[in-house]
């Protein structure tokens, strides 16, 4: 690995301004050690480490020494994009060895053939613009390569008639498709079947490992490794895929496309039109009996009707009430305010059960009958599972998101799972994230995620710390539950941003503390101040970093995956200890299943958890060897209770102060002398 990223290697030959980072060389060496001898690692890999690098310089080498596939998972599509566009090519031209890389995205990324010669006929569209980008839609796909709807660009991110004419597994017809061999995903399989590095997300790495071994068969291609870059969110991500959903959408997309069906027999298509009208008038019932009584956007519990609240059986019929409060609360509710949704669902089931037996019956029904019998079967088989609720290993749930309502069901401990799945079948996993670790150890993640064996390392960072970055800690602050909180909060948010003169994210952990802030801070202060949700969070940024002293109020979205170079973001303000949200029906249950094993909820999971969420959002400052910055946390509970410690412990090791005056010395001429020499 030395010839690689050493003082003289391949790497500091290509690029002259490239820095030594003996962290980086560590942590590539582990990961080659790791693939020789097949088994598991989990590195931190803090900011300036140079961890990408890090990784695909030996995933590289052992995918072509051994010709055994390595699949790379990134958190998110853009950070896809930056391995196939920018490091992949760029150790293409500087290794000596030739390889071969392909990307795989999820399904719903690329165009379906069939379904737009379908929708060439089928009135999906709404409104001239409409007319117009589907028109360019279909110029595109005799051009492109790939049909990844990421070429098109100049055409809107949402657009609303692409989930028509997408290529989602649900409508699929698969090889009985007469457009299967010209179609992107087939040739997007074989690519990736010819390909020694795959790069993929955790959305599609974790679909794909639901399926495999089941009826439908894997996505992926086969690998004998696998890195799952930004791994602190996959407990998430896997606990969605190894779940049930079951959504409204899910239901109009199957009408429409019974729409589509075309028979010979008018008496069968007459049927057809009376079912379809039973099922969205009994999918309405049934949504509108869960909706009712809830808000308009967030995650709410779902309570199975076969358990009460003290564990005793009820009656075994389906009664599921819902509650965005515990299961407690709920039980104690008036019976006049809980949601019945027995017989909204027993009818559903039943039209949804009609349409699956015409279909089953008719002879010569057309190719697409079939793929929506699989289809209202499945729906059947997952909407029953949540409205019954009964396994207890999953917690069952609603979401509330713009005109979408998803029910779903996951998995409370996801341990189990990958143990079978992931780190039991696949030689090495490499886990590996700027945020994993909590008081310096990773008892945490690798408990939550069931990973027993595996090498440790946290890989130094390049960073100076100690002269780079302050931790400002307010000598006095009130308890963050207490009526003086958002008074006292707002005024020191002004305090440090005059010491910073703006040049500040101040983040908080929920959206009315946020917009407290802002209201407070913002006429007080005289820098220009953005709001989160005012814009698109890309524009937001781009703002953020072409106005000068900028303050920019933002909640969890911006904790993750944001970077913003040089002095234009200096300092990082964050109100409270980002715990999760208690109410939140996955944290609850989580939560519970923890204490139901005789742990402490709060020291194991609510602690750790919270640490990694502040190391996120305190990352945001210090991106670059030159950069200076100052951290505040306003939270008193970092000095006043115990936990507060661990929490200090874990952080990077700068200089803590509580004196405002001492702020402006980070940004001294003497550290920023220092810092380009
Ligand atoms: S094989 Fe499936 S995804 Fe491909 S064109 Fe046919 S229906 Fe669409």
């Amino acid at each position: 690995m030395k010839t690689v990223f050493g003082p003289e290697g391949v790497i500091a030959k290509a690029h002259p301004e490239y820095e030594h980072r003996p962290g980086q060389i560590e942590m590539a060496t582990a990961v080659l050690r790791a693939f020789e001898q097949k088994h598991h690692l989990i590195v931190e890999a803090g900011t300036g480490t140079g961890k990408t690098l890090a990784y695909l310089v030996p995933a590289i080498a052992a995918a072509c020494g051994s010709g055994a596939r390595v699949v790379v998972s990134t958190g998110t599509k853009n950070l896809q994009e930056q391995l196939m566009d920018k490091d992949l090519p760029f150790l293409q031209e500087v290794l000596p060895k030739t390889f071969r890389a392909a990307v795989m995205k999820g399904r719903n990324n690329y165009a379906c053939l069939h379904r737009i010669k379908r929708a060439e006929s089928m009135p999906v569209l709404e409104g001239l613009d409409q007319i117009d980008q589907f028109d360019e839609v279909v110029r595109w796909m005799t051009k492109t390569e790939t049909g990844d709807r990421a070429e098109l660009s100049n055409l809107p991110e949402n657009l609303p008639f692409w989930r028509h004419i997408d290529a989602r597994s649900d409508t699929c017809l698969g090889q009985k498709c007469p457009d299967f061999d010209p179609c992107f995903i087939t040739r997007m399989r074989q690519r990736a079947l010819d390909a020694d590095i795959v790069v993929v997300n955790h959305h599609l790495f974790f679909a794909d490992l639901a399926l495999r071994n089941g009826a439908y068969g894997a996505v992926l291609p086969d690998y004998a490794a696998v890195i799952l870059d930004e791994a602190h969110q996959i407990e998430d991500i896997a606990s969605e895929y190894f779940g049930v959903q079951v959504s409204n959408y899910q239901i109009d997309d199957l009408l429409r496309d019974v729409g589509f069906l075309k028979f010979e027999n008018r008496e069968a298509e007459r049927e057809l039109t009376r079912v379809s009208a039973r099922i969205q008038r009994f999918a309405d019932m049934f949504w509108i009996s869960l909706r009712e009584g809830r808000g308009l956007e967030g995650r709410f519990a779902l309570i199975s009707g076969y358990r009460t609240a003290s564990g005793s059986d009820r009656p075994k019929s389906i009664n599921l009430s819902l509650s965005d409060k515990d299961e407690e609360q709920q039980a104690g509710m008036p019976a006049n305010r809980r949601q019945d949704v027995g017989a909204p669902y027993q009818a559903l089931d039943n039209a949804l059960n009609r349409l699956e037996t015409m279909l089953d019956a008719l002879k010569d029904a057309p190719a697409d009958a079939e793929n929506i019998i699989r289809r209202t079967r499945q729906l059947r088989f997952d909407l029953n599972f949540i409205i019954k609720g009964d396994d207890q290993s999953f917690v069952y749930w609603l979401e509330r998101r713009g005109r979408g309502v998803f029910l779903r069901g996951s998995p409370i401990d996801v341990s189990g799972l990958l143990q079978d799945k992931l780190f039991e079948k696949v030689p090495t996993v490499i886990l590996t994230s700027a945020t994993l670790s909590s008081a310096g150890n990773f008892r945490f993640i690798r408990e939550r995620l069931g990973l027993d064996e595996a090498e440790e390392m946290i890989a130094e960072s390049i960073f100076d710390f100690e002269n780079q970055a302050v931790l400002y800690l307010p000598p006095q602050m009130p308890d963050p539950r207490s009526p003086q909180w958002a008074r006292a909060a707002a005024d020191e948010v002004i305090r440090i941003v005059n010491a910073t003169e703006g040049r500040a994210f101040v983040l908080s952990t929920s959206f009315a503390g946020m917009n407290q802030l802002y209201e407070r801070v913002a006429p007080q202060i005289d820098y220009p101040s953005f709001l989160q949700g005012s814009t698109s969070k890309s524009a937001l940024l781009k703002k953020f970093r072409s106005t000068p002293n900028a303050v920019l109020f933002a909640t969890a979205s911006f904790w993750q995956g944001v970077d913003v170079r040089g002095e234009q973001l200096s300092c990082v303000i964050i109100d409270k200890l980002p715990f999760a949200v208690p109410s939140d029906p996955i944290v609850a249950a989580r939560q519970r299943h923890i204490e139901e094993q005789g742990g402490s909820s709060f020291f194991e999971y609510s602690v750790p958890q919270a640490i990694i969420s502040l190391k996120q959002g305190l990352g945001r400052l210090i991106r670059s060897t030159t950069d200076r910055g100052v951290l505040a946390v306003l939270d008193p509970r970092l000095r006043t209770k115990m936990y507060g410690q661990t929490f200090l412990q874990s952080l990077p090791p700068c200089r803590i102060t509580s004196d405002i005056d001492d702020l402006a010395s980070v940004f001294s001429a003497r550290s920023f002398a220092q810092a380009s020499e």
